[in-house]
């Protein structure tokens, strides 16, 4: 088959068998890419409009416990500068996001165990207090059913987990021993369970990622459902064992949006900084191949440059106010819409 007509397949049925997949991961023209995006955005369009949906992100501490090989922020990156945001400093970060037209916050960090389950509760709660028109969103690591279910009981209703690879030989190659993909996805399935929105996903062009590591990974995200699925590329930071790795591609990046919209027609699915990292306009080609959130930071600035889970991190030394208006400028751009909305998944 062509691969205008596994595009076509894909657009009526919302799956490929894995050699239509291989092949349109592997050998997309220009012209076919215009096809895929142009049929991402139809279908983008008929569930969520031209909407674009803004998710405020804090990334409230870079300490982390775990080792993995690609992150910035790993434990053993004694080069790392570590910050933790007193509880006041988040909730105020929520304060400023509300002003600015933010009305989901994703509060982001490494596993930092200073914060107590207890800690992370008082802090979804009292944002939940503050702003109940908005949702909040933990993107927080891996944790226990019953500290996921605290949270979830806090008023926290979306978690952010990437599986990052579901390929166990692969997933070992990218982590620490101590990590597993069973733990991975025993948390994932955990999330879903209990009623959070979820969202999993992967970094494009990982080290040693094969396009049948990445259908393995189309293959998990239609077992688990989704509601959001966070894909960027890769980008390797000099004081990782993955110093010397190539980048995961924009153009990758872009293919793989375009098949997630098909596959996935309601998701919600982020354009995100690494891939306005790897090009300036990223985020908007991001938008055009189907995704229809962006997470502009609302860290403080003093704080920015400090969270640097890559090499040339962009935002990192703008006040939340620049970020938020230079998103609206960049999506309307391309001929979209940033919307005041907690932006909820549409069954
Ligand atoms: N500690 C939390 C948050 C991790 S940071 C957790 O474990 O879920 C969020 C995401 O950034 C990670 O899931 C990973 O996919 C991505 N990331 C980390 N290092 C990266 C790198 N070098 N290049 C691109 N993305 C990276």
């Amino acid at each position: 088959m062509t691969n205008n007509e596994l595009i076509e397949q894909l657009y009526r049925d919302t799956t490929l068998p894995a050699a239509g997949l291989l092949q349109l991961l592997t050998s997309l023209a220009p012209e076919e890419e215009e096809h895929l995006y142009r049929r991402a955005r139809e279908v983008r369009e008929a569930h969520y409009g031209r909407e674009v949906y803004l998710r405020g992100l804090v990334e409230f501490s870079s300490y982390c416990r775990n080792d993995c090989k690609y992150c910035g922020i790993r434990r053993s990156n004694g080069n790392a500068q570590r910050y933790r945001l007193t509880k006041d400093q988040i909730i105020e970060c929520s304060d400023v996001g509300y002003r600015l037209g933010f009305r989901t916050f994703v509060l982001q960090s490494g596993e930092d165990l200073a914060f107590t389950t207890d800690d992370i509760c008082e802090i979804v709660s009292e944002i939940r207090r503050r702003h109940p028109d908005c949702a909040v969103t933990l993107s927080i690591g891996e944790k226990t059913r019953a500290e996921y279910q605290a949270y979830y009981d806090a008023g926290a209703e979306r978690y952010l987990l990437r599986q990052e690879t579901s390929n166990p030989d692969h997933y070992a190659f990218l982590h620490p021993a101590e990590l597993s993909i069973e733990n991975r996805k025993r948390c994932l399935w955990d999330l879903k369970e209990i009623g959070y929105q979820v969202g999993c996903g992967i970094m494009v062009g990982s080290p040693r990622q094969t396009p049948e590591n990445v259908i393995e990974d189309l293959n998990f995200m239609k077992e688990l459902e989704p509601q959001m699925i966070g894909i960027g590329p890769f980008i390797h930071h000099k004081d990782t064992p993955f110093r010397d790795e190539s980048d995961g591609t924009l153009e990758d990046t872009l293919h793989l949006l375009g098949i997630l919209r098909l596959m996935f027609p309601n998701s919600l699915l982020p354009a995100t900084t690494a891939l306005g990292t790897i090009n300036p306009r990223g985020r908007e080609l991001g938008i055009l191949a189907g995704a229809n959130v962006v997470m502009p930071n609302l860290s403080p600035r003093g704080v920015r440059a400090k969270y640097l889970l890559y090499d040339g991190k962009i935002c990192t030394g703008n006040e939340a106010a620049e970020c938020r208006r230079c998103m609206e400028r960049r999506i309307e751009s391309v001929g979209y819409e940033v919307v005041v909305s907690r932006g909820d998944y549409r069954a």
